[in-house]
């Protein structure tokens, strides 16, 4: 890769997107990165935590994977545009095993199986400036797949990280952010302009990290069920929003009751709850179907 060529500058950019006849899709939120800084933030972060290894989801013309690569860590990197996975495995030849292309849709994919035929090692991180019309699938992708993921770290719109960090009782909080505490502790580390980006995206940026930890004693998808009917009727009082879940076995004041044996008002609202509240009132109760399971509203 020519130094006039480095993808984290706006002239390198520009450059390398002109030499391979490309250019940046609205469509697949392609917005780079045109902030060294926030690079070598990014690339610190996962040194931090000790991560060898790297999946990145999308690279796009490859700002991100050749700051961790001169970090000295191994890259697995997964970007739609064939275009532009084409570009990186191109220009990264001269890192050679240290990093791996794949063309894929990183929503569709099985992170798991990908790093396992990447030979990734743990402790490894998962890494992006993430395409905004995706966000929230690929936030999911933490608490969905079985990937053994040590540290997170993601750009997304501000907005998104603030609501997914968003701490109970702050009228942010949501369905999002208890279920990505069941796997991990996330923070804000920085925002980011719109400025920093080629071209600028509509909406400011922020820079979350999520670090793993042992899930709480509640099968995910028991913990998950409760919290979405929790939030169907957020505006409502606990007793009423769940007495409103599809198939709920009691009416308020059996609510109430069964709520209080728990040590939670029937009176609180499903934002003020902690995740220990959440699982020990989740580990009381019954797994309902999953095709009635009211959905998330993290977008
Ligand atoms: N990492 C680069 C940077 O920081 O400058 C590019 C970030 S850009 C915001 C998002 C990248 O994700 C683009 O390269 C886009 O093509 C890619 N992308 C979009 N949808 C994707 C998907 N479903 N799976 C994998 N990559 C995707």
């Amino acid at each position: 890769m020519a130094e006039t060529d480095d993808p984290r500058t706006l002239e390198g950019i520009r450059q390398l997107l002109a030499r391979y006849r490309m250019r940046p899709s609205h469509r697949l939120g392609q917005h780079f990165l045109i902030d060294t800084k926030v690079y070598e933030t990014i690339a610190g972060l996962v040194d931090a935590a000790g991560c060898a290894w790297a999946l990145e989801i999308g690279p796009g013309p490859g700002g991100l994977t050749r700051s961790l690569l001169e970090h000295q860590r191994r890259v697995l990197a997964v970007e739609l545009d064939p275009g532009l996975a084409s570009l990186l495995r191109q220009e990264t030849k001269a890192f050679g095993a240290h990093i791996q292309v794949v063309q894929q849709d990183a929503v569709a994919s099985d992170w798991q199986r990908l790093a396992e035929a990447a030979s990734m090692q743990a402790p490894l991180a998962v890494v992006g400036n993430l395409p905004y019309y995706v966000t929230g699938p690929l936030v999911a992708k933490l608490w969905e797949d079985a990937l053994a993921w040590k540290r997170a770290v993601f750009m997304l719109q501000k907005e998104v990280a603030e609501r997914l960090a968003a701490e109970p009782g702050q009228r942010k909080a949501g369905v999002a952010s208890v279920l990505i505490r069941y796997v991990g502790v996330p923070t804000i580390v920085c925002s980011v302009g719109k400025g920093a980006f080629y071209p600028p995206p509509e909406v400011d940026s922020a820079v979350l990290v999520v670090d793993r930890v042992q899930a709480p004693p509640v099968e995910f998808s028991r913990l998950r069920w409760w919290v979405r009917a929790g939030f169907q009727h957020r505006r409502k009082m606990l007793r009423q929003a769940l007495s409103l879940a599809p198939g709920s076995q009691w009416d308020k004041e059996g609510w109430d009751r069964h709520l209080e044996q728990y040590g939670i008002s029937g009176q609180r609202r499903a934002e003020s709850l902690t995740m220990q509240e959440w699982v020990r009132l989740a580990a009381s109760l019954p797994l309902e179907g999953s095709e009635t399971t009211p959905q998330d509203r993290l977008k």
